[in-house]
């Protein structure tokens, strides 16, 4: 969003395969969940607020809800979070149609060093206090290296550990 004047944020999932065309790469009226029907959960939510996986935001509905949150580490809760934000912040979710948001998951193990958050039940019960000081107006990170080779930018930031922000450089 410091480079372009972008007009949708995808978020996806690395994982996640798409399977169907007509499950369109487009921003909404309301943030959009995009993989509604994940082959892991039988092609149906795993339950109704879900909101992991792939899910598109234009900057004016990422900024309402004051982005996403920094305090999530390991796996989980993050997603159920940002769900959570949507409400908040007076919005709606919404899915494009069972037949369509289609997805194959990559098959994989826990990654090492990712393990999940037992910590992530409590957060998420303090969202409703949190989201307005915990976002994009609390990010911090340092600029490691952005390349730019034609059909994509990687850009490597140093995001802190759990314990807090102690940039490397
Ligand atoms: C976790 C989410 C995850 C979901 C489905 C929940 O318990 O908090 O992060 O996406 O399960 O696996």
């Amino acid at each position: 969003m410091k480079d372009e004047d972008w007009d949708c944020l995808f978020f996806h999932d690395v994982d996640l395969i798409p399977e169907d065309d007509r499950n369109l790469y487009t921003c909404d009226r309301f943030p959009k969940h995009a993989s509604i029907a994940m082959d892991k959960f039988g092609y149906k939510l795993p339950y109704k607020s879900y909101f992991g996986g792939v899910s598109a935001l234009s900057p004016e509905q990422y900024m309402k809800m004051n982005g996403f949150p920094n305090n999530y580490w390991g796996w989980g809760g993050e997603d159920d979070d940002i769900a959570i934000r949507v409400a908040l912040s007076g919005q709606l979710i919404s899915r494009p149609s069972i037949r369509h948001g289609r997805y194959k998951m990559i098959k994989h193990g826990h990654d090492k060093g990712n393990e999940q958050n037992p910590r992530r039940f409590n957060l998420l019960a303090k969202t409703r206090r949190t989201w307005r000081q915990d976002g994009m107006n609390a990010l911090q990170y340092n600029l490691f290296s952005k390349e730019l080779p034609p059909l994509y930018t990687n850009i490597t930031v140093d995001i802190g550990s759990e314990k807090g922000f102690h940039p490397m450089t």
